[in-house]
């Protein structure tokens, strides 16, 4: 009976996940920009690459807003025509366009990539600050997508042991959204799902299994509230751990696997999947199950059979998700999302955005 509620509960909401894979044959593009927080002189490559699909046009734009120290924004000037691709061939992308010049002080850039395809026209359009960021103790917009308030915010800090190579911490935020969030199968779907954001204090990781469980925070804490996920990246290789209470986790800035995994904790409190990690049943659409019975009546409407319900390890705990799932398998190789978690990641979305 709870199983059949549960159907009806969220068949809609498995009706629309099929939607999105329905939707593969349209072009699926992902745009970015480099450096992901430009310095005022800095000149900026913007990039569209292609996973699949026919592009018909390509046009990208620019819009300059001047932000002061009271985070006051001036109005966007006119949109600027950068460039126009005609017919891009699938061998020309990524397309890429370097502005001539740095876009100056206290700047909040908007650039908009049009994309035409056979069967339907979409945007990508992305603001981001310069540095230094002029608004004192706050997080800096690089790579904002939506509404802060019914999408999820990511503010990457940058630990202590990275802080005399910002360089390297800016770029590893850069390749996390670029090769991370824009990449793995699931999550890419819901490019529009993500904002993300530079600290500009540092923070300072621990490690899991021989040092205290809280990592240290930075300095304007408070004002990071408004972020779902806040994650430190850093240099020494470590353990790493979400702390739920904070939603604040931890990955090495080079370990793309790690990121993805931990980010799973924070984002949709999705569970562990190895034995020995930390397990919880989810009221709703849960990735582990306290009982095999359970697991095993919930499989079905979760597009897995009987037989995929397991334990892990002997934890006493039990899952649905093959160990491909990067639930079970971080670390260096980014692994998906299995179908379990991925009915979990599209609630959690859609429960923020209907907030
Ligand atoms: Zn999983």
């Amino acid at each position: 009976m709870k199983r059949c509620q549960q159907f009806i509960q969220y068949g809609w909401l498995l009706a629309l996940a099929s939607l999105f894979i329905a939707c593969k044959e349209q072009p699926q593009t992902f745009a970015v920009h480099a450096p992901i927080f430009p310095s005022n002189t800095e000149r900026v490559t913007y990039t569209l690459r292609r996973i699949e699909g026919d592009v018909e046009v390509v046009r990208l734009f620019e819009s300059v807003q001047t932000i002061n120290s009271a985070g006051t924004t001036s109005a966007p000037s006119a949109e600027v025509l950068l460039k126009t691709w005609n017919s891009p061939s699938a061998s020309s992308f990524p397309l890429t366009f370097t502005r001539s010049t740095g876009y100056g002080s206290n700047r909040l850039v908007t650039y908009r990539f049009e994309v035409v395809g056979s069967k339907n026209n979409y945007q990508h359009r992305i603001t981001f600050a310069t540095r230094p960021y002029p608004v004192p103790n706050q997080a800096a917009p690089v790579y904002v997508v939506g509404d802060v308030n019914k999408i999820m915010n990511l503010v990457f800090i940058p630990d202590t042991d990275m802080a005399s190579d910002l360089t390297t911490f800016r770029n590893a935020v850069k390749t996390d959204i670029d090769e991370v969030f824009h990449e793995e199968d699931w999550i890419r779907r819901f490019r529009s799902s993500y904002n993300f954001f530079i600290n500009p204090a540092t923070g300072h990781a621990h490690d899991y299994d021989t040092e205290t469980r809280d990592h240290e925070l930075p300095s304007n804490w408070d004002n990071l509230s408004f972020a779902q996920g806040k994650v430190i990246l850093h240099s020494r290789s470590i353990r790493d751990f979400n702390e739920p209470d904070k939603n604040l986790f931890s990955a090495e800035h080079y370990v793309k696997g790690t990121l993805l995994h931990e980010s799973g904790h924070c984002f949709y409190r999705l569970a562990d999947e190895y034995g020995g990690g930390v397990h919880w049943q989810e009221a709703e659409l849960p990735n582990n199950w306290s009982t095999l019975i359970a697991c095993r009546n919930d499989a079905a409407g979760r597009g897995m059979t009987t037989a995929d319900a397991h334990q892990m390890g002997t934890s006493g705990w039990y899952k649905l998700c093959p160990a491909s799932c990067v639930m079970e398998s971080s670390g260096a190789a980014m692994h998906p999302y299995e179908k379990p978690c991925r009915d979990r990641i599209l609630y959690a979305l859609l429960k923020r955005s209907s907030q």
